[in-house]
């Protein structure tokens, strides 16, 4: 029996901890551990069982024993473990808070405290100071606690968080027709049990609900017997009379409501889809990792070659993981991943709730869904025997996550499969610069699916010039006169039409024609966004929420205005422009959950609309066959931007985007306003060359010294008060200048390009290296000086990799 336990806890400092185990405890390491932390009990993971006690301050400080250890078998086998100890080295990750984010198990610990009378305080009862206190504010318990009467403690311990549901149970027939004779006297019994004297006749109330019950199959949620139109207490006497029973069972995870498209089988797959599917087959079944990046054009078919070969690996009976963006391309992936896989398939999706993330974890661990679909964190599904990893839309930056640990899943899904001697798909029409880099150096195979399938043709695209547009027609325009033409075209042949502006609101800017400032949100250094039906000003950086001011903040003129278009006002607009036509709306303000994203798109697909707009929201992998024209109106916004993927993310939107035309048996057209004409992002995007664009793009990044020649890393200072920040920031300058770092570039500290945020005053340093160990070891000294000079570890944030600079 080892001693001492080192347990990961999800706290911001790049420690584990040493605790005692206490006699016939039997923690395991990948389980997880209750224990006590300051005042608090955490969960935390074993990683290690040993008998060395720990060595600092063992003289003053008393070690801790764990309290209970909550799982008897790991929870994080030994991949899943490698996988985060490697998480936590390569993106600078705290280990547990690298754990807690492959565990979706936060709804099983429930936080509760206690609070213990101490001596003092039963001395003090006795005084009869305490009476009557037993429901109190907390304000008082606290008061308490100072004065040491009574003691306040975390007692939080695991729960079981399967979600139940009461279902009834109709008995068997026999038992019934001992119980009661059918009302209606046909078919009567000759006899009825004579050692049942307290049969009695059903009522019709009763009999209603048994012969619903029945008609369900014998069971059905008591939640669903209550819209019959019979008593509540019908349910209860059938229940005493032991005609039903009612039992506890887990809550079924609902499907999408999506319609499926057509079987992703039933056509005859298309020579490069054949050729696809077998280099796949061939790196599953060599048991040794291989990397495949999957280059198809939009509408090539890529998701049929997925489905494919989760099929074949489960018929092997091992185990798939796919990784999609967002819950934008969860639900049509989902509805074809029930029609070919029913049960075997565990969905994992941002609108899960705890307990629902947490049920769906536990039947991938049991072996019941050896199909994993979902987005990042899908990639720490706890499979056994994995054989494939897919990561659809690779270059998509929802893969990257944005808060601590800042993990790229397409890079986790990547190391997950080396450990495994897995295979790992990377799709995309539009492949990240890196990934196509790589495939290029022969770190991955490329499968290139060349064409549309059936050779559908890609659709043309054609370029508006808004400075022209502008010219022609002495103002400033939103909707040019050719889009307008096309749309109306395109509703007269009840065609239909999607328009992407990638802005959500009406108006995004409030600016004063008297002084010239605009309305900035008080918490960020940003404009407030107009929202004209919710009338309102929002913060699309923090949610600040404000009234939509009349006079101006600054000088009190009232002449302010509202510039600039967002969706809303698009949506408004076209409404005026096409008075019959059906207009939906996707955006983040349209769509609260899954089910108004299925709505919107289960409504474009059966015709009952005639165009979509929205943003970004709309140019992801959606396969509407009615859509035959797509206008982009502003997609080119990022091109202004500061940072150096804005000409990349430009040409993956718009090829995204132009992939939604034609799709069915109509040809489709695009057509592309952009006051950037000239821009190659636009220009190869318009031509549907992604190569074309790669390699100029290439020569920009080497030039640079951008990934993927170098490795980057953004090293951001915050702190609400500015002196904080400033002082910080110089004096991680000052060290980074004194500290001779060969083949690392630092660049900064700068201001940040959004220099308040979240209340946060931002400044920032940009290192690149080609050597990428070199730089985290670089990263890690930083970090040590930071804790040295007392700048709070959760004020310097190391983004590895970083997708956004901004
Ligand atoms: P991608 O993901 O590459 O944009 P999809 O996988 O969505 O393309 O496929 C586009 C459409 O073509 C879908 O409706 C799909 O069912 C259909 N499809 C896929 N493969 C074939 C094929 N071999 N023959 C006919 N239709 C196909
Ligand atoms: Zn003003
Ligand atoms: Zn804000």
């Amino acid at each position: 029996m080892a001693l001492f336990c080192d347990v990961a806890l999800a706290v911001p400092l790049d420690l584990v901890f040493t605790y005692a185990i206490p006699p016939g405890m039997e923690p395991v390491v990948g389980g997880r551990v209750l224990v006590p932390f300051r005042q608090q009990r955490l969960s935390g993971i074993a990683i290690e069982l040993h008998d060395r006690p720990p060595r600092v301050n063992t003289a003053q400080v008393k070690i801790k024993k764990v309290i209970e250890a909550l799982d008897l078998s790991p929870v994080l086998d030994e991949q899943l473990l490698k996988l985060g100890k490697w998480i936590a080295d390569y993106y600078l990750a705290p280990i547990g808070e690298v754990f807690r984010t492959m565990l979706p198990l936060s709804a099983e610990f429930k936080r509760s405290i206690a609070y213990r009378i101490t001596d003092e305080g039963r001395l003090a009862l006795q005084e009869e100071r305490l009476r009557g206190a037993t429901r109190v504010a907390k304000a008082l318990l606290s008061g308490m606690v100072r004065k040491k009467w009574i003691a306040r403690e975390d007692v939080s311990a695991a729960r079981d968080a399967a979600r139940l549901v009461k279902v009834a149970v109709l008995l068997a027939a026999e038992e019934r027709a001992e119980a009661a004779p059918p009302l209606d006297g046909r078919g009567a019994r000759p006899h009825t049990n004579p050692a049942k004297p307290t049969a009695k006749k059903l009522n019709e109330s009763q009999q209603a609900l048994i012969e619903a019950l029945a008609a369900s199959g014998g069971r059905a949620p008591v939640e669903a017997l209550r819209s019959l139109d019979v008593p509540r207490t019908t349910l209860g006497t059938l229940v005493r009379r032991g005609l039903i029973d009612i039992v506890d069972e887990p809550q079924n995870f609902t499907a999408s409501k999506l319609k499926p498209r057509q079987s992703p089988f039933e056509f005859e797959f298309s020579t490069a889809q054949k050729e696809a599917l077998a280099k796949i087959g061939e790196a599953v079944a060599s048991r040794k990792f291989g990397g495949l990046l999957l280059h198809g054009i939009t509408g090539s078919g890529k998701t049929a070659v997925y489905l494919a070969c989760m099929h074949e690996v489960l018929e092997q009976g091992r185990a798939s993981i796919l990784l999609v963006p967002e819950i934008g391309l969860t639900p049509a992936v989902a509805a074809d991943l029930h029609q070919v896989f029913g049960d075997e398939v565990a969905i994992l999706h941002s609108g899960l709730s705890n307990a629902e993330r947490a049920e769906q974890w536990h039947r991938i661990r049991r072996g019941e869904a050896r199909v994993v679909a979902g987005t990042r964190s899908a990639v720490f599904a706890p499979v056994s025997d994995l054989a494939l990893v897919i990561v659809d839309e690779e270059q998509d930056s929802s893969y990257k996550q944005e808060e601590t640990p800042r993990y790229h899943a397409r890079d986790v899904a990547v190391m997950r499969a080396k450990m495994a001697g897995a295979a790992v798909v990377l799709g995309s029409a539009t492949p990240s610069l890196e990934s196509y880099y790589n495939a290029k150096k022969n770190k991955y195979a490329l499968v290139e699916l060349p064409d549309r399938v059936e050779m559908r043709p890609l659709p043309e695209v054609e370029i508006v010039d808004m400075r022209q547009e502008f010219q022609e027609t002495g103002q400033e325009q939103v909707i040019s006169r050719k889009l307008a033409e096309e749309i109306r075209e395109r509703l007269d042949k009840k065609e239909q039409v999607m328009v992407l502006l990638n802005r959500r609101g009406y108006s995004p800017v409030v600016l004063c024609r008297a002084c010239g400032k605009t309305l900035q949100c008080k918490n960020c250094a940003v404009s407030m966004t107009h929202h004209k039906r919710e009338r309102k000003m929002e913060c699309h950086y923090c949610g600040h929420v404000a009234h939509i001011p009349d006079k101006c903040a600054h000088c009190g003129s009232e002449y302010v205005y509202f510039v600039g278009t967002g969706s809303e006002k698009l949506e408004e607009l076209l409404h005026g422009m096409f008075p019959q036509a059906r207009i939906g709306r996707l955006d983040r303000d349209t769509v609260r959950g899954r089910e108004d994203f299925e709505h919107a798109l289960n409504a474009l697909n059966e015709g009952a609309l005639d165009m979509l707009v929205g943003t970004q929201m709309i140019a992801k992998g959606h396969d509407i066959h009615g859509v035959t024209l797509v206008g982009v109106v502003g997609a080119d916004m990022a091109l202004g931007l500061p940072d150096f993927r804005a000409a990349e993310r430009t040409f993956q939107l718009l090829t995204q985007v132009a992939g939604r035309a034609g799709r069915g048996q109509s040809p489709g057209k695009v057509v592309l306003q952009t006051y950037f004409q000239d821009h190659y992002a636009v220009q190869f995007a318009a031509r549907h060359d992604f190569v074309g664009f790669y390699d100029k793009e290439l020569q920009f990044r080497a030039w640079m010294h951008y990934p993927p020649y170098s490795a980057i890393a953004n090293v951001l200072i915050r702190s609400e008060k500015l002196d904080e920040a400033l002082t910080w920031s110089g004096e991680l300058g000052r060290w980074f200048e004194k500290t001779r770092h060969e083949g690392i570039r630092v660049l900064g500290p700068a201001a940040a390009a959004i220099t308040r945020l979240k209340r946060d005053y931002r400044y920032h340093f940009i290192l690149k290296s080609p050597s990428r160990e070199k730089m985290n070891t670089l990263l890690r000294a930083m970090l040590a000086e930071a804790a040295a000079r007392k700048i709070p570890r959760t004020q310097v944030i190391v983004d590895v990799d970083a997708v956004w600079l901004m």
